[in-house]
């Protein structure tokens, strides 16, 4: 038996329930013990916001986005998926401008009606922090309201299709999740709205900020070496999304889990990636500690393998809750579940079953995909056509250029942005 460093009372809004009077108490032995939250040096954060602003994915890999909607083995999901969500989207963007219907109670401080409310709508967990700006990406910065607080939601995955990663069934209940969590955080917005206050809704599709460091300095979770949250209760079997408000709530602290220094031992989702995407050891990244994705070998997998998800599904806290994943490890010093067939093993479609041990192996054209922005990766597409001699005087020449022409002005309509161009193109039925 470890010896214990402190002990976590898990409350009932991190678990899933509004009623669920029964809290865990997950010990946390010592040799696990780091810093509640993440280690952060808050003056390198600052450094990089202000001189390398965080910018969307949807922006900067456009073409990887759209490349991997067009051609990836989700294409009809994704594609009906967009058209269900597209409304939910369209009510969000507009939220931050809507009054509230009421006249406030002065002095009051709403945070317990917010959180049960949330609770009562569906999402899993939810936890309060400042809303932290830094993380805002840039092109995102000026539909951002200057609301004090977040309000983190996280909507909980089905456990059973979770299990089932990767396939149509776990990625389509991902799906499904978006949208209801989606639908939820617009009641949570209308509810503030009719306690006299203003609350802006972050949709999951439409992100507009790095999200997951405002749920860790709310208490709800730790990164886990896969980049995800883990909390307490789900793991990493979340959807996390944000609603701003400048109703007066009292601020969630950080809390230490242990996962920190549990990730550096148990390297289950490290050892399990098949694109090995995944890096053992932490590096310090924009002014905080973390374990680094290496997406160009992420990508890859997650377009042709149904969104892979592996690192989630072969997680022992995620499969298994926080709470006993911890009292096996402080009574045996074993991470649970690890090189068992039941937590490792995943079937990967066309290629197999692969357990504890096993990895596929891909040649080098197997990570080629498009990358960059939307004018860049065009750019680059025609300058490879040209250069390889396939842009010849004539007609079929000019045919090369008006399809380039075409392409850069959709990008343009779509702001640059993977997901805007594909909205875009569901409303012109193109
Ligand atoms: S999604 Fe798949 S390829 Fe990407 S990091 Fe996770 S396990 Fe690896
Ligand atoms: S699988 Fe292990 S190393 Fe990876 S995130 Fe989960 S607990 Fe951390």
């Amino acid at each position: 038996m470890l010896k214990i460093g402190h002990t976590v009372t898990v409350p009932n809004s991190l678990k899933g329930s509004a009623t669920d009077s029964d809290s865990d108490v997950i010990p946390i032995p010592e040799e696990l013990e780091t810093v509640p939250g993440h280690p952060e040096d808050p003056e390198t954060v600052n450094y990089y916001t202000r001189n390398y602003p965080l910018e969307s994915e949807n922006l900067i890999n456009y073409a990887w986005i759209s490349w991997s909607i067009k051609n990836g083995d989700m294409n009809e999901a994704f594609h009906d998926h967009l058209r269900r969500d597209r409304p939910i989207v369209v009510a969000a963007r507009a939220s931050g401008d809507v009054e509230p219907t009421a006249e406030p109670v002065p002095g009051k401080d709403l945070t317990l009606e917010i959180k049960q409310k949330a609770l009562e709508l569906g999402f899993a967990m939810v936890g309060i922090s400042a809303y932290d700006n830094r993380y805002t990406f840039k092109h995102k910065r000026s539909w951002v309201k200057p609301h004090p607080n977040a309000i983190c939601l996280a909507v909980e995955q089905p456990y059973e299709e979770t299990q089932m990663i990767p396939s149509e069934t776990s990625e389509v209940a991902v799906l499904a999740t978006y949208r209801r969590g989606g639908a939820q955080a617009l009641k949570l917005a209308e509810y503030i709205n009719t306690l006299g206050y203003h609350a802006q809704v972050h949709n999951f599709t439409d992100a507009a900020a790095a999200i997951i460091p405002m749920f860790v300095a709310a208490g709800m979770g730790q990164q886990g070496a896969m980049g995800y949250l883990l909390s307490p209760h789900f793991g990493s079997r979340h959807r996390l999304t944000l609603v701003t408000t400048d109703a007066p709530v009292t601020h969630d602290q950080p809390v230490d889990y242990g996962i920190n220094a549990f990730c550096e031992i148990c390297q289950v989702c490290v050892n399990r990636c098949p694109g090995r995407a995944l890096m053992r050891d932490k590096v310090w990244w924009r002014g905080v500690e973390k374990h680094k994705i290496v997406a160009k070998r992420c990508r890859p997998v997650m377009s042709r393998y149904t969104q892979c998800a592996i690192c989630m599904k072969v997680c022992p806290v995620q499969r298994y809750g926080l709470k006993t994943v911890m009292d096996h490890y402080s009574n045996t010093g074993q991470v649970l579940g690890k090189g068992t067939h039941d937590l490792e093993g995943y079937e990967l479609k066309g290629l197999g079953y692969f357990g504890p041990g096993e990895l596929p192996r891909f040649d080098t054209d197997f990570f080629t995909v498009p990358t960059g922005t939307a004018e860049g990766s065009l750019l680059d597409e025609l300058k490879d056509k040209i250069q390889s001699g396939m842009v010849p005087e004539g007609p079929e020449g000019d045919a090369i250029f008006r399809e380039f022409r075409q392409n850069i002005e959709a990008a343009v309509k779509g702001g640059g942005d993977a997901m805007e161009s594909e909205w875009y193109s569901l409303e012109s039925g193109e």
